[in-house]
């Protein structure tokens, strides 16, 4: 059961990132509540954002052209060009923001480098996610970094085949069952979920899995106590 290569998702396991979207939701829901309540335009929005990933991929543009979408929709037609460019400067500001960290991540990042070669597996658009992990300055603490279309089984898979590892020897830790768990623990993987505080609707899933390579920690700092007991010291 030994793990010899740790793989950290990014978005809300090392940064800030859901959050983000929620509050521009909101925001969206502000400049449409003359035509719908708060609910309908969410629910609206993540029924096209599910629709369109298929599309746009996961990621800021996207998430932005599904917001100007559902307020033409919402609106039939009603929401002024002021209105729309501001749903696309909440997009652009977005992707402008600063990284905000989650606590521990860098301590926790170099304790786990001294003994562990370090993945950083991501999904959804490449400018973006490669600003991200540049602005973040935690590029330099992993071995290798791969953005993906998405997480999925035969994803995961080829990125193992490609780097030549046994995913039985890999954790892969992350605040997404569908995306950073479940595919890896269905390859013969470690999975340990970190949740985040809040999780986007297509990342959302019914229960945590009864698994003995499954387990769930509170907070990152969390992992190399973790590790030192799974690995024997
Ligand atoms: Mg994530």
């Amino acid at each position: 059961m030994s793990v010899e290569i740790i793989a950290l998702d990014a978005d809300d396991t090392l940064w800030h990132s859901e959050s983000r979207f929620q509050d521009t939701q909101l925001r969206l829901s502000e400049i449409l509540d003359r035509h719908a309540p708060h609910d309908e335009v969410q629910a609206h929005l993540h029924e096209l954002e599910d629709r369109n990933i298929k599309l746009f991929g996961y990621g800021i543009k996207g998430f932005t052209l599904s917001m100007v979408e559902a307020a033409i929709e919402i609106s039939q037609g009603q929401i002024t060009a002021g209105e729309i460019h501001e749903i696309v400067m909440m997009g652009k500001a977005m992707l402008e923001m600063p990284m905000e960290l989650l606590a521990g991540v860098v301590e926790t990042l170099e304790i786990l480098g001294r003994n562990y070669p370090l993945f950083l597996i991501t999904k959804g658009d490449h400018m973006d996610q490669y600003n991200k992990i540049e602005k973040s300055g935690l590029g330099d603490h992993f071995k290798e970094i791969e953005v993906l279309l998405n997480k999925d089984v035969a994803a995961y898979r080829e990125l193992f085949a490609r780097h030549r590892t046994d995913p039985a020897k890999v954790m892969m830790v992350g605040n997404s069952i569908p995306s950073d768990i479940l595919p890896v623990l269905e390859l013969g993987g470690h999975g340990t979920y970190i949740p985040y505080h809040v999780t986007a609707s297509f990342e959302r899933h019914q229960s945590e899995p009864d698994h003995p390579r499954f387990r769930r920690l509170k907070t990152i700092q969390a992992l190399p106590e973790l590790l030192l007991k799974m690995n024997g010291g």
